[in-house]
């Protein structure tokens, strides 16, 4: 053996390598914005993305500051996941980036959008994100009321594998704006928020909004997905206002199994394990 490898012999090492074949999964986490505790973008990315290292052939790789310096990180992802405030501060929708991500849902690469990240404002940045994941949030259409959703049942799909039926309170925003007649969206998350909570007492503009209190009784999805005719997927989850959630197996465990699934990776039976204990709740959460 000689002591030095043929640069030809590491060339082939390196090509043959299993890292060659992981499936990356890029995680954007927006920039610090609210109280501790809440909105905490890089500590919730960093949680995802070591329970989805875990996960053999997945490699998480994660952004932060909203959007990367160096956008060429998206090229080899199979999968997209924004968490971070939205609303014209989107920055999704700055510069040419809308264009950056339609180049890359025209590849087939996933998207998904939690919490804020759902809402951009109506024209041309709500109609993408219609076309991409199927809806968004619309100011003055949907609201955000902080309160207790609870899922009674799970729909059959990859993304709700292992999730049992929970209750958590969190700023779950409803009344999405979705494509007209619900064209190819999936509801994964369903509840009946109640009329208290339709008051919108704790929404922001502060309720109530009179079309959102005479739909009192109708059930609201609170997380979906699609499948786009480019192949690629999309999903959208309201929740992850309080970043304590994430500690909670079954609200955590739809968002990995998203993960998955927005990477065309098969989702286990049981869903994707993982474990998270309060002091990885307390790791990388934004200055006080
Ligand atoms: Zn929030």
């Amino acid at each position: 053996m000689p002591r030095l490898l043929p640069a030809l012999l590491l060339t082939a090492l390196c090509a043959a390598s299993p890292a060659s074949e992981t499936v990356k999964i890029v995680l954007v986490a927006g920039n610090p914005s609210h109280a501790p505790g809440d909105h905490e973008f890089n500590a919730g990315v960093k949680l995802l993305a070591k329970c989805l290292a875990e996960v053999p052939g997945i490699e998480p790789v994660v952004v932060q500051g909203g959007w990367p310096s160096d956008p060429r990180v998206f090229d080899d992802a199979r999968a997209i996941l924004f968490y971070m405030d939205g609303g014209s501060g989107h920055p999704i929708i700055q510069a040419d980036r809308l264009e950056v991500l339609q180049s890359l849902m025209d590849r087939g690469v996933g998207l998904g959008c939690l919490h804020y990240a759902v809402e951009v404002p109506k024209g041309k940045p709500g109609d993408k994100l219609l076309e991409w994941i199927g809806g968004y949030y619309e100011t003055g259409y949907s609201t955000n009321p902080h309160w207790k959703a609870e899922f009674k049942a799970l729909p059959d799909h990859p993304i709700t594998r292992g999730v049992e039926p929970f209750a958590i309170e969190d700023e779950w925003y409803f009344n999405i704006r979705f494509r007209p007649m619900m064209a190819g969206i999936f509801p994964l998350l369903v509840a009946r928020p109640s009329d208290e909570t339709r008051q919108g007492a704790t929404s922001a503009p502060r309720g109530p909004y009179k079309h959102i209190v005479e739909a009192s009784g109708r059930d609201e999805v609170l997380a979906w997905c699609v499948e786009r005719p480019d192949g690629g997927r999309g999903f959208g989850f309201t929740g992850g206002h309080n970043h304590e959630n994430w500690g909670d197996p079954n609200f955590r465990k739809l968002v990995l199994n998203a993960a998955l699934w927005l990477a065309r990776v098969d989702v286990p039976p049981d869903g994707v394990p993982s474990s998270v204990t309060p002091e990885d709740l307390a790791q990388n959460l934004d200055p006080k």
